[in-house]
């Protein structure tokens, strides 16, 4: 076989990415025989029509090359398996859906996912291992770094600075910077759902409420 295809986690956001992944599949006229749950602890061998298999299962089969994109929210998971799959040469994939729209200068790293509805819009750096869920957004010059992931419906505003391993709550909307004075969120913050931030989150705290405001403070998540 030629090659393999692996969505990694089977629970609720996995079975919202596989068919992002199928959809890529038919396109290139790959047959979905080569496309696999991938899940370490789920009991079922097959949900949504797909076969659920264990990350060890994956490594074994004979291919001249393998995807997987990680389809697990957690952003501290999806940094010890994104290691996982580089020791394994295994490729980091990347998947989006159709109506995403991307306007100019947009640069993104490997293994995104787009999901529904997202949109990035102008002058944008991001990192890889992002997530955005259904109907979030990026504003103009914002730069992201590596495995954020924006729940549904995230307003990032414009010249915005997310550091790395960032996860931002459903609904939550963030004020835009300025263009000498960029709003940033530190490194492993948390925005709770619904918060409105409106200055800089400092690095590790976890922030929730309108205007936000730190609830607990953690100096080295993720
Ligand atoms: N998982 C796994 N291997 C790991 C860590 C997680 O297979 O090393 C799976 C886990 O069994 C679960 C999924 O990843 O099925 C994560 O699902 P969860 O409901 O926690 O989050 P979400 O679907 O929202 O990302």
């Amino acid at each position: 076989i030629d090659s393999l295809f692996g969505v990694y986690g089977a629970s609720g956001f996995g079975r919202e990415v596989m068919p992002l992944a199928a959809n890529y599949l038919n396109k290139q006229g790959i047959n979905q025989e080569n496309l696999y749950f991938i899940d370490d602890s789920v009991e079922e061998k097959e949900i949504n029509g797909y076969k659920v298999i264990k990350y060890s299962e994956f490594k074994e089969k004979k291919a001249n090359k393998k995807f997987i994109s990680l389809a697990i929210a957690n952003n501290k998971i999806r940094n010890e398996l994104a290691n996982a799959l580089q020791e394994d040469g295994i490729i980091s994939w990347s998947l989006h859906h159709d109506n995403v729209v991307k306007l100019a200068e947009v640069s993104i790293k490997e293994g995104y996912v787009l999901c529904p509805f997202v949109c990035l819009t102008s002058n944008i750096k991001i990192g890889k291992h992002f997530h955005a869920n259904i109907y979030s957004y990026v504003g103009h010059d914002c730069t992201i770094g590596d495995f954020v992931t924006f729940a549904p419906g995230v307003k990032c505003n414009g010249n915005i600075i997310i550091e790395d391993n960032v996860y931002i709550g459903t609904g939550a909307i963030i004020k835009q910077g300025k263009p000498n004075r960029p709003l940033i969120i530190g490194k492993g913050a948390v925005v709770g759902m619904g918060a409105v931030v409106t200055k800089n989150v400092p690095e590790g705290d976890t922030v929730i409420g309108n205007p936000a405001k730190t609830l607990s403070r953690k100096s080295l998540r993720g």
